[in-house]
């Protein structure tokens, strides 16, 4: 249904044209369209705050954010749940960790998981834990973290994905909070860059030929 897949984007969905929208100058030739506009972002973002304060109930959030990509959902989603805390005269503290990793070695996608900057999460023990990603994938990243997260014995652990991409074998049943449902296209924008650029967009694009020319390594 409507939540669990989130917002659902068909494959033919071409995006806005740019000139509809304001975006950083430096990117106009870099980008093909602006596929889902920040205002939109927020306003689901707001939606996915209330679904979650709903599932902990009283209990405390111990949030998880994935690096770098994940900033700016987590910060926008934490400042939601803050709001709607506000409005309800139900607060919920939300203490936020932050997590870097790679799935990825030399280009080759390993079964392993690399924690950079690795981090005892031994006080995540008995918590409830809200992993917060931008992006799902393969789902390959999200499952080996959610293993190496259950080695904590968290007392319940969710995740919230902005996006999660329509691929063969879909990893939506990892993700409980879907934002977006996307096409297989890669995405920019709103932290998700490509090779460090495109982090300082506030829209989701779909990057164009000559952005893809111009930034690759
Ligand atoms: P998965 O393990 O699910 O295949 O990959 C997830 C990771 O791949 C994400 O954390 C993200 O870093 C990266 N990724 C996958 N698709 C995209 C995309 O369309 N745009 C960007 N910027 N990163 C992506």
């Amino acid at each position: 249904g409507g939540m669990k897949r989130g917002i659902v984007i068909k494959d033919e969905w071409p995006g806005y044209s740019l000139d509809l929208f304001t975006y950083p100058e430096h990117y106009h030739e870099d980008i093909e369209s602006v596929y889902i506009p920040h205002g939109v972002i927020m306003n689901r973002i707001e939606r996915l705050a209330r679904y979650i304060m709903d599932d902990f109930g009283d209990n405390n959030i111990m949030v998880l954010c994935v690096l770098k990509g994940g900033y700016k959902f987590c910060a926008d989603l934490v400042e939601f749940i803050k709001i709607l805390g506000r409005n309800s005269n139900k607060y919920l503290e939300t203490r936020v960790e932050f997590i870097r990793l790679k799935s990825y070695l030399n280009d080759q996608s390993t079964e392993e998981l690399h924690i950079i900057g690795s981090r005892d999460l031994s006080f995540l023990r008995g918590k409830c834990v809200l992993i917060v990603e931008a992006i799902v994938d393969t789902g390959k990243t999200m499952k080996a973290l959610l293993k190496h997260v259950e080695t904590f014995e968290p007392k319940m652990v969710k995740v919230a994905g902005l996006l999660v991409k329509r691929v063969p074998n879909m990893a939506e049943s990892l993700t409980d909070y879907v934002g977006f449902e996307i096409p297989n296209h890669f995405v920019v924008g709103y932290a998700l860059d490509y090779n460090e650029y495109f982090r300082d967009l506030n829209h989701i694009c779909v990057i164009s030929k000559s952005g893809k020319m111009k930034y690759k390594v």
